[in-house]
Order: C-alpha cells, then structure tokens, then sequence
C-alpha cells in the first residue's frame, strides 16, 4: 500500500477525493516521513497494544499504527474524511474508524471493549483549537491508559512541562504532574505540515503508569482549587480561592486553612508546587 506521508502523496489523496481542507477542524496534515516516524518510535507501539488515535485525517499516521498495533481506534469528527480513511486504511484490518467529536465521545465504552486485551495507547496529532480540552479530558477521565503520545502547539507542551514560578505554569502544569510523567519527544518546525501552521509544534509523551502517585483525599476539590488559583493570576491565592463560585469557601474558612498549611496569605497560586496544593486541599476537605 502507498505510504501517504510526504508531501507528493499528500496532495495526490487530496486532490483524488477533491477534499478541502478544513480550518475550523485545526487541519494540518503531517507530510515528513521523518516526524511520523519519530512519533511511532516514541510511542513504543507493539504488537499486542490498543491503540486510540484522535484525528486520523488522511490516515498517514494511521496507516503507521495498524502497521506496529494489535487494534487502531481511530475517532474523526469530518464525515468527509470517512470515505478517504476507508481507501487508505483498507489494507489494515485492525483499524476501526469511528466518525464522531472525541469530546463527545464515550472513551470508556470504546476503551471496554478492549479492557485486558493489551494497553492502551492514545496517539495524535491533536487539532490544535481543542488541544488542552482533549489533553484535560483523557487525564481526568481515568481511563487505564498506558501513555499518550501527541503533537501539540510548542506552547502546550511547554505549559505542560512548566514549573512554579514561571509564566506558563498553571492548571494543566498541574494536571499533567498529578497524572502523569511527562517527555518532551521532538519540536517540530510548521514546513512538516500542509498547511503550515502559524506556530511551531511539539511531539510530548505522558506516561500515565509512570505516574508518580500522588493522594489527595478529594481529587475534584484539589483541581477546583487550582482552577481558582490560576483563573485570576494577578489575585493573591487568597483572594482567588476567596472569590470562586466553584469553592464556595469564606474568607475565615480559607484563612485558616492556609494558615494551617502553613501557607503565607499574600502568596500567589503560581508559586504553589502541587504538594502544597495537595496540602491545602485536603486541609479544605478535612474542614468541610
Ligand atoms: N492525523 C492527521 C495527520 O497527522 O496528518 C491529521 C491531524 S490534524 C492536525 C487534526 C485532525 O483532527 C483532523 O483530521 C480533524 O478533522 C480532526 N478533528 C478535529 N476536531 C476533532 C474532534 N473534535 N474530534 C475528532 N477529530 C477531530
């Protein structure tokens, strides 16, 4: 079967089923052999692992992972690229395509089906509009996943990354530690997309089974608590915890438990690191 990814085959599948690319769905197909193959690698697909892939496109990364893959689920929101997937997957018998929005999607319920059979793996090359919505989803969710490996914005996968005290540090910093080891695998410069996109990207890898285990008395408490603290960055944690509908903690409630945590008043949430943030939330959930 033809090999789609480089730029030559890209445009042929393109112009053979006289699609249009489409904006609004973060379109930016992989056309360098190089970068797909890089993502395959560090993905560390083998022959008994189940594979999720959100955005199959054209089916160039696809195409790879039914190669390496025991089974390849992959989700596509554009019913116009069902028919193109249909072509350049029908040598692959392990690829099932599903035509739906992944944030609609009832991952558990595909995940099931499959539960014991291998691990599960979640590979990408994530349309950049709902990057972090995607990311937050598969992380909170819980699913048994292995690891998820995918191309992001290069400003993702640093805000992933991100340590206190800097200017990307914030909720997904958080997310990703709680949840996850995180690697940075490659940058990717936009000449390895059709079309370019406007900014650079990044190949990240979490390793969810890496996870350092964290405990938390109340999970949902501990991430309503960094949203609060990162949603107004120039407040004081005080003031942002104070002033969150979510929480709905008074003033004295949230005083005292910083003071028992030890935390000064005036400090400001991006200067927690998560075991402080650990500490306070379950001083919250003790109180309550
Ligand atoms: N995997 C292909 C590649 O690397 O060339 C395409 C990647 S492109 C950056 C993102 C893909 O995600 C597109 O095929 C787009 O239609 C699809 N997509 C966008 N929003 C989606 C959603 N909510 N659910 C599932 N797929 C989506």
């Amino acid at each position: 079967m033809l090999r789609i990814s480089n730029p030559a085959n890209t445009l042929d599948v393109i112009k053979k089923h006289r699609f249009t690319l489409c904006k609004k769905y973060g379109q930016n197909f992989l056309i360098d052999a190089h970068v797909l193959d890089k993502i395959i690698a560090s993905a560390d697909i083998g022959d008994s692992d189940i594979v999720i892939e959100i955005g199959p496109g054209i089916g160039s990364l696809t195409q790879l992972l039914a190669a390496k893959a025991k089974k390849v689920i992959a989700v596509e929101i554009d019913k116009l690229l069902i028919p193109i997937l249909n072509e350049t997957l029908s040598e692959y018998k392990n690829v099932e395509i599903v035509n739906k929005d992944i944030l609609k999607t009832d991952l558990k319920k595909l995940i099931e089906a499959y539960s014991g059979s291998g691990k599960i793996k979640v590979v990408a090359n994530l349309p950049y509009y709902i990057t972090t919505a995607i990311v937050m989803k598969l992380l909170e969710e819980k699913h048994p996943l292995d690891s998820i490996t995918v191309m992001v914005q290069k400003e993702v996968a640093r805000r992933m990354q991100a340590l206190p005290g800097s200017k990307d540090y914030g909720a997904m910093s958080l997310a990703v530690a709680y949840y996850s080891e995180a690697s940075l695998v490659a940058v990717i410069s936009p000449n390895c997309f059709i079309p370019k996109p406007k900014v650079e990207s990044a190949v990240i890898k979490l390793d969810i089974k890496e996870k350092k285990g964290y405990k938390t008395i109340n999970e949902a408490l501990l991430f309503k608590i960094i949203r609060a603290s990162f949603n107004q960055r120039r407040k004081t944690l005080q003031n942002g915890l104070i002033n969150s509908a979510e929480l709905g903690f008074d003033k004295a409630r949230i005083a005292q438990a910083l003071k028992n945590t030890g935390l000064n008043p005036a400090i400001r949430g991006e200067a927690l690191d998560l075991d402080a943030f650990i500490r306070l939330a379950d001083e919250l959930a003790i109180q309550a």
